[in-house]
């Protein structure tokens, strides 16, 4: 694509940078058929193409973004399908983050929409402050119909909705902790504690350090890990973003030097796609650019990692896994086979959905602010796993595990809890 930025616009690193993402697209449109919202709306603004022609014109004229732009940005799930699909590899997730970081400074959003996006950026990163969000919420429910008719309300109602019936307590898998290996000690990892999924399921953790350290793994959680910052990330929160980014590289950088680590080990994969991409995060600052590469390089999913240990062969259970793929493990970060061979190597019978491509809808909060399209796609996502016939639905990722779980009475559990059952471990609590 040919562009027309200015020399002095190209002065700009960030300018520069979106300006060799835009000259590798070749207007193909091949990555239209693969794209939830353009498959949900037919709207070619609300396709990969049509957006990177929308941002390609606000970042040329550097002009301030318009309602127009931030609707159809804001429809964008980032689910990075369109990475996947496209033949020429436009980067399209640096390219969007700028967008939305452009967005965040230079358009003023409708006050109940900013209030909204203020109350997730204060409230989800921080597990204290989530876990009493999500027991208010309780009180809250009955009146989510009455919001949700309410137009610029509908994602309060949303939220109501997503509330757990009942919060688990306070985990001590959580705290900052040494996790020795069982046995003789073939390696150390940290694992990443994060902020929404201890609160909403302690369990996914406790099933990775429990597999672990079986394993002959010793485990950290080490002293003051936090948010990854992805979901304001998300939001184009940048300076909040970054903060979270170094307050983490900080915590690894020192357990790095200090002790050691072979990998920092992600349970869920929406953080473990932006942990990954640190090291791009902070290239322009040079007190962190070379630590976060270094952390970068080190993040792992914990299927990934569990992938690297050899596993034993399990005798064939009868149980069959529906296997959602989840955006950011298979279009973030690539990881395809590896949770579906390690539940088949611990004897389960795993199924693919069709449409495995299509995001769930759950997106960070998307689910919250963008919840009819949300809604459309869980339907989707639903009736394709349900159509395995499945005994169970497996999937990496929180957000996802959520979403479906409340479109479905199939039971899902993240993989590594049968994993961590098929190997000596407790049989999941969604299971029994
Ligand atoms: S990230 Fe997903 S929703 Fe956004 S443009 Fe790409 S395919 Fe479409
Ligand atoms: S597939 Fe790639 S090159 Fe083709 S229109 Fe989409 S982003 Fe551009």
């Amino acid at each position: 694509m040919q562009t027309n930025f200015t020399a002095e616009q190209l002065t700009d690193p960030h300018i520069a940078e979106a300006e060799s993402i835009l000259r590798k697209c070749v207007h193909c449109g091949f990555c239209t058929a693969t794209c939830p919202t353009y498959v949900t709306l037919g709207n070619e603004l609300d396709s990969p193409r049509g957006r990177i022609y929308l941002i390609k014109d606000m970042l040329e004229n550097g002009r301030p973004a318009d309602k127009d732009l931030v609707t159809h940005i804001d429809r964008c799930l980032s689910c990075l399908a369109c990475t996947t699909t496209c033949p020429s590899g436009v980067d399209y997730m640096h390219l969007v983050d700028h967008a939305r970081i452009h967005i965040e400074k230079t358009y003023r959003r409708p006050l109940v929409n900013r209030l909204t996006r203020a109350v997730l950026a204060m409230t989800l990163p921080y597990p204290a402050r989530f876990r009493a969000a999500l027991r208010l919420a309780r009180l809250g429910r009955p009146f989510s119909g009455l919001l949700k008719r309410v137009p610029a309300l509908r994602p309060l109602g949303a939220m109501l909705d997503l509330a757990p019936a009942s919060v688990p307590p306070v985990s001590a898998i959580a705290r900052p902790a040494v996790h020795p290996a069982a046995g003789e000690r073939h390696g150390r990892v940290a694992i990443l504690t994060g902020c929404a999924q201890g609160v909403l399921d302690p369990g996914i953790n406790a099933a990775t350090v429990r597999l672990l350290t079986r394993l002959g793994i010793e485990v950290v959680v080490p002293e003051g890990e936090g948010c990854c910052g992805a979901l304001v990330h998300h939001m184009g929160r940048e300076e909040q973003a970054l903060a979270s980014a170094r307050r983490n590289v900080d915590v690894w950088i020192r357990e790095i030097d200090d002790d050691g680590l072979d990998a920092i080990v992600i349970t869920a994969s929406g953080c473990g796609t932006t942990i990954k991409d640190y090291g791009h995060m902070l290239r322009l600052d040079p007190h962190y650019a070379g630590k976060a590469e270094r952390v970068s390089a080190l993040a792992k999913d914990v299927t990934e990692y569990l992938s690297t240990l050899e596993l034993p062969m399990q005798e064939r259970k009868n149980l069959t896994v529906a296997y959602h793929s989840a955006c950011s493990l298979q279009h973030g970060q690539k990881v395809t086979m590896a949770p579906k061979a390690l539940l088949r190597n611990a004897g389960f019978t795993v199924r693919d959905p069709a449409e495995g491509h299509l995001c769930c809808g759950s997106a960070g909060t998307y689910n919250i602010m963008q919840s009819e399209i949300s809604a459309k796609l869980k339907a989707r996502k639903v009736k394709n796993l349900e159509a395995t016939k499945p005994d169970v639905i497996a999937a990496g990722n929180i957000g996802c595990l959520t979403q479906i779980a409340s479109g479905t009475s199939v039971p899902i559990v993240h993989t590594v809890e049968l994993l961590d059952w098929a190997y000596g471990g407790e049989k999941p609590p969604g299971l029994a």
